[in-house]
């Protein structure tokens, strides 16, 4: 008989599992039920890009290490065009995934980067950058994220690292009914090419048809969010309904759940370790303490931030 992956990673014969119901062949025994849903808030941000704040708002300031999640989706050239022209990062990394449309990256130390459509780039802005992000197309759909990663007390300092992702290099997987591309971390048997990041993250996006089943094994020690793109989605072991929008975030367990509602839909999910940090954060910053925060814009008045 053949043995499927389930299988072998249960370290199973086959025929011992044989007669077990689907639950048990999952690669996990508890799967994270969701702790909250919470509807993506419209707002404005940059030289006046409209998009959608699903994490880092009022309702949801900060899910441990994951600062932030923007989505930016319109075929309006006004909601995009002025851009996010020059402007500091300190203490954290910004990660822009594109589905649509395309972004120039730039700093002025001159690194330079161009985000097309299905490109990732996982930007450690470490010590400090300045930087621009601009729509580099003047009419059509743009429809991207950008997520916001916290870093380590003792690594909020380091040297700015970037990670240019074009859309080939990110794992693709095909499974029944499903299609899912990693960013970060591994998941479905792929791994995908961020590397080296503290938090360990885990980035994912799964498009499910009506009848997908997914199921995959996500650290103990993390914590772990969805964002709905599309259509619904049904998540967590209740199969509880999460449209497009929702944030969903996921209570404690040893993986997660998806599937396929009526429709179909697609979903960003993902898992980091969480820093257990004082959080000081203001504007383009983020750092532990008042004081940290203060030196930040002071570097920057002063020229400071990106001379280490
Ligand atoms: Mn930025």
């Amino acid at each position: 008989m053949i043995l499927s992956r389930r299988h072998v990673l249960l370290g199973g014969t086959g025929l011992t599992l044989l007669g077990c119901s689907k639950k048990s062949l999952r690669e996990f025994q508890a799967g994270r039920e969701l702790a909250q849903v919470l509807d993506a808030q419209a707002t404005r941000d940059g030289a006046g890009v409209s998009l959608k704040r699903a994490l880092g708002h009022r309702a949801i300031p900060y899910l441990d290490p994951f600062l932030m999640l923007d989505e930016f989706h319109t075929d309006n050239p006004n909601d995009y065009l002025a851009g996010f022209p020059d402007h500091p990062h300190r203490g954290f990394e910004t990660v822009t995934y594109m589905v649509h449309g395309a972004m120039e990256h730039q700093d002025t130390l001159g690194n330079r980067g161009r985000l097309g459509p299905g490109s990732a780039q996982w930007m450690t802005a470490g010590h400090g950058i300045i930087h621009s992000e601009m729509p580099k197309q003047e009419r059509g759909l743009m429809w991207g994220f950008q997520l916001w990663v916290n870093l380590p007390a003792s690594r909020k300092l380091i040297a700015p690292r970037y990670q240019d992702i074009p859309a080939g290099h990110i794992a693709e997987v095909e499974l029944e009914k499903a299609r899912v591309r990693v960013v970060a971390g591994t998941a479905f048997g792929k791994t995908g090419p961020v590397t080296g990041i503290d938090v360990e993250p885990l980035y994912f996006d799964a498009a499910l048809q009506p009848g997908a089943e997914l199921d995959q094994a996500t650290p103990l020690s993390h914590n772990a969010f969805a964002y709905v793109t599309e259509g619904a989605v049904r998540l967590g072991p209740s199969g509880r309904e999460v449209h497009q929008g929702q944030l969903a975030v996921f209570g404690p367990g040893d993986g997660v759940v998806l599937r396929g509602a009526e429709g179909g839909g697609r979903v960003l999910v993902m898992a980091g370790r969480p820093l257990r940090e004082p959080v000081a954060r203001r504007g383009p910053f983020v750092m532990n303490t008042e004081d940290e925060l203060r030196q930040a814009f002071e570097d920057y008045r002063t020229g400071r931030l990106t001379v280490m």
